[in-house]
């Protein structure tokens, strides 16, 4: 909504922070704000540029926000962390009011997209312990230098960073700064969706006539392998408007449904634990393409019940002292430790899954129920923490040779990441 309190319109051009950012175009949008990419004139980079809502209570959000990223920021100088870097802030005042804006390195696609465009089939597996490495860095830090829970771990919430720098390399990137407002636009000037959706064709092709010309030039096969080996798949955490820090928690109901934790369903407390249940789940995705717990409700039950009876299903029963413990056990579980609504589970153990499902062979699947199990352990205080988790042998695995359909896979995705870095709007 652009209207007082809302969202403020942006226009291709326009200055902020005294001329030293210039709107591009526009990255994505969330509840809270729009995301333009935008060029940093002092520092000749691009950058995203988050502008949040206008009205007080996304105003105080942003503020919270912002004191997240700035811890995140004051203990990463070196920007080795995997975690998003806010880099300036500012307030910028429009006709709907006063926004906070967060100035933020610009990165690439997130995992979610990366998954999709993997035809939701699974990354190979290097590829995977590769994120895993990253990810797992990114809430190390956070966890034990920071003492922040993320809240809200998912593949849209994780980043990659981008192969290519497009302020040093505006042809591959297909970006050039603009500078000022082009002129003539019509509508004012307030991108519409009908000039945003001529950027993103725009966009396109501009991606697809450097396609071209590679192949034109052939080799192309030759180029793609070598690149293949090189590309060094790194991501970021990011999405900090949920975190908190440990001890000054915010909400009881916290992460987004699939990759919510048990005792959260439980009202029975969370820690930093909660983030490893959801990098498990997201790990499992990545690595298969399918979520973990995609929970529904239905006829006699709710969506928490049927979540609470899919996680027994792959991980066993719930041991009945874990089960009681929460404000809210008792509208779930009987005095036994079963669920009162849903009676027969149909037990279906993680590495079967993996092997009869997802086509893993018996060793990678054996390798990496023996990652994924202890963090989903449904007693938080179990769950390995990151740093546990880096040490563990499966993230040194090398798969010796990705099978050909593997390579091919991830030709096409090694591609398709420098199309769908530079894609406008998600
Ligand atoms: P939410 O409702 O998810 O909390 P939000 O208003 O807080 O939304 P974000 O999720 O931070 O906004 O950003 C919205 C979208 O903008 C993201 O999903 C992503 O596509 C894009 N985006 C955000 N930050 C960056 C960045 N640093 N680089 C590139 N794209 C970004
Ligand atoms: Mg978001
Ligand atoms: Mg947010």
């Amino acid at each position: 909504a652009y209207r007082k309190g809302g969202y403020h319109a942006v226009r291709i051009g326009d200055p902020f922070n005294g001329g030293r950012y210039i709107a591009q175009r526009k990255l994505g949008w969330g509840n809270f704000s729009t995301v333009w990419l935008a060029y940093d004139t002092k520092s000749s980079k691009f950058v995203a540029l988050k502008i949040q809502k206008s009205a007080a209570e996304f105003a105080e959000a942003a503020l919270h926000e912002i004191q997240v990223l700035s811890a995140i920021a004051n203990g990463n100088p070196s920007d080795s962390k995997c975690v998003i870097r806010l880099i300036d802030q500012f307030k910028h005042s429009g006709p709907n009011g006063q926004h906070l804006c967060m100035v933020l390195e610009f990165l690439g696609d997130s995992l979610l997209r990366l998954i999709k465009h993997n035809r939701y089939k699974g990354l190979p597996l290097n590829k995977v312990r590769e994120l895993c490495k990253s990810i797992l860095m990114g809430l190390d830090y956070l966890h034990r230098e920071l003492g922040i829970i993320h809240t809200d771990l998912k593949p849209e919430n994780v980043l990659l960073v981008s192969t290519i720098d497009p302020s040093k390399d505006p042809e591959k990137s297909g970006l050039t700064p603009i500078l000022e407002r082009p002129e003539g636009n019509p509508n004012g000037g307030v991108v519409s969706n009908a000039i945003e959706k001529k950027l993103k064709r725009r966009a396109r092709k501009a991606v697809a006539k450097i396609a071209l010309r590679r192949d034109s030039m052939g080799g192309i096969k030759v180029r793609e392998k070598k690149s293949l080996d090189g590309i060094d798949l790194r991501c970021k955490v990011v999405d900090f408007g949920n975190a908190c820090w440990a001890d000054q928690q915010l909400a009881e109901e916290i992460q987004t449904r699939e990759y919510r934790a048990p005792e959260v369903i439980l009202g029975a407390g969370y820690s930093f634990s909660v983030d490893m249940w959801s990098f498990a789940c997201m790990a499992f995705e990545l690595a298969t393409g399918e979520m973990m717990f995609a929970p529904k409700c239905g006829q006699g039950f709710s969506e928490d019940e049927d979540h609470l009876a899919r996680m027994m299903e792959f991980l066993g029963k719930m041991p009945r002292k874990v089960a009681i413990t929460g404000s809210r056990s008792k509208e779930y579980f009987d005095r036994h430790g079963d669920l009162k609504r849903i009676r027969r589970l149909k037990f279906w153990s993680l590495d079967r899954v993996l092997v009869e499902k997802c086509n893993f062979n018996e060793s990678d699947a054996r390798e990496f129920t023996d990652f994924l199990s202890p963090l989903l352990d449904f007693a938080p205080d179990k769950r390995p923490t990151a740093e546990q988790s880096l040490q563990h042998p499966w993230l040194e695995i090398k798969s010796p040779n990705p099978s050909e359909e593997e390579k091919e896979d991830f030709g096409k995705l090694a591609v398709g990441m420098t199309n769908l870095q530079f894609e406008v709007g998600r």
